[in-house]
């Protein structure tokens, strides 16, 4: 009965990822990044693909969510790119989820558990390149180098770095960034590392610098479907289709406000319609007056607040619209109500629009 559903499009994010693949070459492997629920898709179906479609790894961001992926049965290297907590170690160890290490003292712990078990713990190293957020910072860079690879139950399997500018093509952080990197990994031979997995690419490095992309990239938003570049629009194909349902229809006279602190006014009498959904399920509240919804293949607009549960739309041009009909929130199909023109009119990112997708929104894919 729950009409708020998003479609999600297997053979989209199966060509997606086919794009990333011939963009990178048949040499560079491809960590799909799936975290925050794949970025509101919902994680296990395309933890599932990825995997179908021969990924080496799976890339999440938290301890916990790597722990869903092992509660579904899912045994593929899961590296969790939020790095973990000391606390988490264990739990890190002994679900098999490779972290990403961004301090000595976490290197330490997880040395340790490692040698209570007799084996190596396998992690990646990051270091911060200019992002100036997450990783060994370049002065930290020789000394941990040094102290991690003497570290006899630690397996250096990965060296990363994460590029902060990479959506845009022209700036110069970019080239900044892949030359200090060139360091770090200099100073990683130095210590005698020489790790399978390098990698420094997001969706737009791996578009804008075919020199980032090393033994592995990293590609997120555009799996989904929405690139964060510039690159041909076939290229990619967005993966959710987001709908709903008209729940009520009436009639409205003049001069009457429609939700909310009435920010709208009917002109004259119109026919509104009530749609199930609100900003808890992701329909953000900037789109009130301003948001579009396509009802029976006509684009009609958004009246009034966007309420927590509920939006309404102005019917006029949609007369043959009837309650239960299907209303089409976000389609891959129509530019008015793709993610990227959400997040235009609610000034932000899709990657905002698409992670702040609710839990009340039931995900079918196939
Ligand atoms: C989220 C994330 C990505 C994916 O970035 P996109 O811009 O969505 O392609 C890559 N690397 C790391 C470390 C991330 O946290």
């Amino acid at each position: 009965m729950n009409p708020l559903k998003a479609r999600i499009s297997l053979s989209a994010y199966r060509h997606n990822l086919k794009s990333v693949q011939k963009i990178v070459g048949p040499k560079v492997h491809i960590l799909p990044v799936i975290k925050a629920n794949a970025y509101g898709h919902g994680v296990l179906p395309l933890a599932r693909e990825s995997l179908k479609q021969g990924v080496p790894m799976l890339g999440l961001g938290t301890l916990e969510e790597g722990l869903e992926l092992r509660r579904a049965k899912i045994a593929a290297p899961i590296l969790l790119l939020d790095g973990i907590f000391k606390q988490q170690a264990k739990s890190a160890v002994k679900y098999h989820l490779t972290p990403m290490v961004t301090a000595l003292d976490t290197a330490k712990e997880l040395n340790r558990l490692g040698r209570r078990e007799n084996r190596k713990v396998s992690v990646h190293l990051k270091f911060d390149t200019g992002m100036n957020r997450l990783g060994f910072t370049l002065s930290e860079a020789e000394n941990a180098l040094k102290e991690i690879s003497s570290m006899k139950n630690i397996f250096v399997e990965g060296i990363m770095t994460h590029m902060a500018s990479s959506s845009d093509a022209s700036s110069p952080q970019n080239e900044l960034q892949l030359r200090r990197f060139e360091a770090v990994l200099s100073l990683a031979k130095d210590a005698g590392l020489n790790p399978t997995w390098i990698h420094a690419a997001n969706s737009g490095a791996i578009i804008n610098f075919k020199e980032s992309h090393y033994t592995m990239v990293r590609p997120g938003i555009s799996l989904y479907g929405y690139p964060n570049a510039k690159v041909k629009k076939a290229v990619f194909k967005a993966v959710m289709t987001l709908t709903s349902k008209l729940i009520s229809i009436k009639n409205v006279n003049a001069g009457e406000g429609i939700g909310y602190d009435a920010t709208y006014v009917t002109p004259r009498r119109k026919r509104v319609g009530v749609v199930f959904g609100g900003y808890e399920d992701g329909v953000k509240r900037a789109l009130s007056n301003r948001g579009s919804a396509l009802v029976g293949g006509t684009l009609v607009p958004i009246v009034g607040n966007v309420c927590m549960d509920n939006f309404m739309i102005d019917l006029s041009r949609a007369a043959f619209a009837r309650v239960g009909d299907e209303v089409t929130l976000i389609s891959p199909l129509h530019a008015a109500i793709s993610a990227e023109k959400w997040a235009e009119l609610c000034g932000t990112i899709s990657y905002e629009i698409l992670t702040g997708i609710g839990n009340r929104v039931e995900r079918v894919a196939k």
